[in-house]
């Protein structure tokens, strides 16, 4: 089943269903004069991107701008093979991310060691974008859209070091990628709200992610849109939380990085730490231990675990 859902008229967001979870990670379609979207996820959600355009009476040639937030898989896997079908789009991304848009084979290797043999079912294939295709925009650049809309693009670090948030000056918001954290949707509908940081490997830095979070606190948002998944209005409330949960993560991958000299092992023991606070968490809240957001959980703990033990062991 295809979701999309009207955020206000202007903004309409597409479920991709990546990992063929619904509600997991979406394209932000802006109905402007030129057609922006935000996201492509990887390239086994194209078609419910398709779908969900086609729902929504936008022709393909009619895309005018496809931004990236960052080119994780996740969120950028599927642009190429996308863009093949866009005669008139062009895709945005920060300025550390082109190169690899337009050879993607190092991306493609840093995913297959985190993801191994999941990688083709989940990411396959990666189409190289002609660099004729590609702008890039600087922090605090701008991208006009509307006759009365810019878009304003800032670096924010911390998650990658490739990774920009879009902000929105009609709804006062932050497009915030992974910057922010995910938002664990399926739970919103049980009436919780979740928020927790991503810290995938192999660029992932606690300080730096502190710091934009701080940057998006001080812009008095109305509104974050996730990569993953949805928006909130409860903005100081999410912001807050994951910088809270940044400092528990850390603590828990110190304690898992001492646990063993193997990597392996101490990757295992962050997780099984970080598994242990969160769920106990999720149950004092009277989260049902059969919801599906739990499964959901142990693959982006597993994921997050990494990452940590990345950032300590090149900062050791
Ligand atoms: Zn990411």
């Amino acid at each position: 089943m295809l979701n999309t859902i009207d955020i206000d008229g202007r903004i309409k967001l597409i479920d991709l269903n990546d990992l063929n979870q619904p509600k997991r990670t979406g394209s932000y379609v802006l109905l402007e004069d030129s057609i922006t979207l935000i996201e492509t996820s990887a390239s086994p959600s194209i078609p419910y991107l398709k779908e969900g355009l086609a729902k929504l009476n936008i022709g393909l040639d009619q895309i005018k701008y496809i931004i990236l937030t960052h080119i994780h898989l996740d969120h950028g896997g599927g642009a190429g093979l996308f863009l093949k079908d866009c005669p008139n789009a062009q895709i945005v991304v920060h300025p550390k991310a082109a190169r690899h848009l337009i050879d993607p084979t190092r991306l493609e290797l840093g995913a297959r060691a985190v993801y191994n043999e999941q990688f083709d079912q989940l990411f396959h294939p990666i189409i190289p974008i002609p660099k004729s295709r590609i702008i890039t925009k600087e922090n605090e650049e701008t991208l006009q859209i509307g006759s009365k809309t810019s878009l304003i693009f800032y670096d924010t670090p911390g998650h990658a070091n490739h990774h920009f948030g879009i902000y929105d000056p009609v709804s006062n918001g932050m497009f915030t990628g992974d910057t922010a954290g995910i938002y664990y949707w399926t739970l919103k509908e049980h009436g919780f709200d979740l928020f927790l940081p991503t810290t995938s490997p192999n660029q992932f830095n606690p300080l730096a992610m502190i710091e934009s979070i701080k940057f998006f606190e001080q812009k008095n948002l109305s509104v974050l849109y996730f990569g993953h998944f949805g928006f909130t209005k409860k903005v100081a409330l999410a912001l807050d939380t994951v910088k809270n949960w940044i400092h528990k993560f850390v603590e828990c991958s110190k304690k898992g990085y001492l646990s063993s000299e193997l990597d392996e092992r101490r990757i295992e023991n962050t997780y099984l730490a970080l598994r242990a606070a969160i769920f106990d968490f999720l149950y004092s809240e009277q989260v049902p231990k059969d919801h599906p957001v739990f499964a959901t959980l142990e693959l982006d703990l597993k994921i997050c675990s990494m990452g940590l033990i990345d950032y300590l062991d090149k900062k050791e």
